[in-house]
């Protein structure tokens, strides 16, 4: 991806855990690369299609001056999400953030600390079968976009569906949503678990009746496996209810583990689709 890269940007501030740090202040230098798609912007030579790196560095520089931290992991942390938040054309951000006097009492040339912190791509399948299930859905939705970490970029249309595993329940509606996020796979499972006790949701039957569920499909084309959280959701390829909306919204997303689109996982599941 492109980038614009801002070098050394010299800001005195008041960041450090010891007193004496936050009461005199001292230098601290920041690098910070955009990944941003520059080509709009070299086609035109027009500055609206990129990103102003005068502006970012004001920014950077109103940021680190204005609020007392005692890490500079936090500094990191905060000002990239600032930055991912307010620059919409930046994809990620990776900043180095140096403290060359940090009073050690030792002689070094500079301490710092880097991250890179960017917008993930994430496919939800949202599901109800008590209660108003149109609306516990689209409260739940609307839940997760007021959420400044996420942005949802697509909904699906919502169907039907006769319930899954546990049969002696109502039917569910279901759908599936795309989104923007800047949360950990393992963030935006606590925020879906979050907006899913707000929609009333109980867990007592396994697979049984429920307001809202809301399940991690695909987060970018990780892979993860452990106690708490399967990606991609375990057995999507074999439930309709999953593959019927997703493949609306995205036909050619693909399964990282078993190489197929969820037009083809659905086609081979209902030959008739
Ligand atoms: P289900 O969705 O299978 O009907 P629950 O909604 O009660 O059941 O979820 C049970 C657990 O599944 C959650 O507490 C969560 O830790 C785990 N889980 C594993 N992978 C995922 C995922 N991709 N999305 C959502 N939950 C997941
Ligand atoms: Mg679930």
């Amino acid at each position: 991806m492109d980038c614009i890269e801002i070098k050394n940007l010299e800001i005195f501030a008041n960041h450090g855990v010891f007193e004496e740090e936050n009461r005199l202040g001292q230098k601290f230098v920041v690098c910070c690369d955009l990944f941003v798609d520059t080509r709009p912007a070299g086609l035109s030579d027009d500055l609206e299609q990129s990103v102003h790196y005068g502006d970012v560095c004001k920014f950077i520089n109103e940021f680190m001056s204005n609020k007392t931290y005692y890490l500079i992991e936090a500094v990191a942390e905060d000002m990239a999400k600032c930055i991912l938040l307010k620059y919409k054309k930046v994809k990620s951000v990776k900043l180095k953030i140096k403290k060359p006097w940090a009073p050690i009492g030792l002689h070094l040339e500079e301490v710092s600390v880097t991250i890179e912190r960017g917008w993930h791509d994430a496919f939800i399948s949202v599901g109800s079968n008590m209660g108003n299930k149109k609306d516990n859905i689209e409260t739940a939705i609307k839940r997760l976009n007021a959420d400044e970490d996420i942005e949802v970029v697509r909904v699906s249309d919502l169907i039907m569906t006769e319930p899954y595993g546990f049969k002696d329940q109502d039917d569910f509606l279901n759908g599936a949503i795309r989104i923007k996020t800047l949360y950990t796979p393992y963030e935006l499972l606590k925020c879906l678990n979050e907006v899913e006790t707000l929609g009333g949701r109980e867990r007592t039957v396994k697979w049984g009746p429920r307001t809202i569920d809301l399940d991690i499909l695909m987060y970018d084309d990780l892979i993860i496996d452990t106690e708490d959280l399967t990606i991609p959701h375990a057995d999507m390829e074999n439930r309709e209810f999953v593959l019927k909306p997703l493949n609306e919204i995205a036909p050619n997303l693909r399964h990282p583990v078993l190489n197929k689109t969820v037009g083809r996982m659905l086609a081979d599941l209902i030959p008739s689709s």
